[in-house]
């Protein structure tokens, strides 16, 4: 997980190293959910986020998928990337 984000800051440069790195949960529009039903806990979310606050627990007991909502971005690359399609992304304060 740390390597792909460490990848994407080296491609986008020194200005996404501070924006990914920034507290910035207050400025998201939207926020993923994911439908414990459909998540197979693979990962593959959590290897593509851009800021890496996704972590999947492989716990079955446990909800699959935890995320940082201080870096969580909104982007929806975990939704879109997901081979489930378990997350979709609902209005921030919704739902
Ligand atoms: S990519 Fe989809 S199925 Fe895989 S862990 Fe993430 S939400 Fe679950
Ligand atoms: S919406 Fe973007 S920043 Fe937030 S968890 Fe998904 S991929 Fe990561």
């Amino acid at each position: 997980m740390p390597t792909s984000t460490h990848a994407t800051r080296k491609v986008l440069g020194p200005c996404s190293h501070i924006l990914v790195a920034a507290n910035t949960g207050s400025w998201r529009l939207e926020r993923p959910d994911v439908d414990p039903e459909l998540c197979i806990r693979c990962g593959t979310c959590a290897m593509y986020c851009p800021t890496a606050c996704i972590t999947v627990s492989k716990d079955k007991s446990e909800f699959p998928l935890t995320f940082d909502w201080n870096y969580c971005k909104g982007c929806g690359i975990c939704g879109n990337e997901c081979p489930k399609k378990a997350i979709r992304m609902i209005p921030e304060g919704g739902e």
